[in-house]
């Protein structure tokens, strides 16, 4: 397969993608999408690597330490992180 022409759209939807399986929010189908536009795709392959770094980063900070309150609301909120770029 030799996408030598993507689609911008294309690549932002990967990458909106990319996001949401780092979440874990994506199914094994779209998963398979995903990876298959990567194939074709260096600079969004590019990206994702660089998204898996960085919210490795985030979520290997370290914490406040944990209350009761704080672990009723584990779960990622979808909201932006006041990214610097
Ligand atoms: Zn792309």
């Amino acid at each position: 397969m030799n996408m030598e022409a993507v689609l911008p759209q294309e690549c932002e939807r990967a990458r909106a993608r990319a996001s949401q399986a780092l979440d874990c929010e994506l199914s094994q189908l779209e998963r398979a999408h995903l990876r298959s536009h990567l194939d074709g795709c260096e600079s969004c392959a590019a990206f994702v690597a660089e998204l898996r770094e960085v919210t490795h980063e985030l979520r290997a900070a370290p914490l406040p330490p944990p209350s009761l309150h704080s672990l009723r609301f584990s779960h990622p909120v979808q909201e932006t992180h006041g990214r610097s770029e």
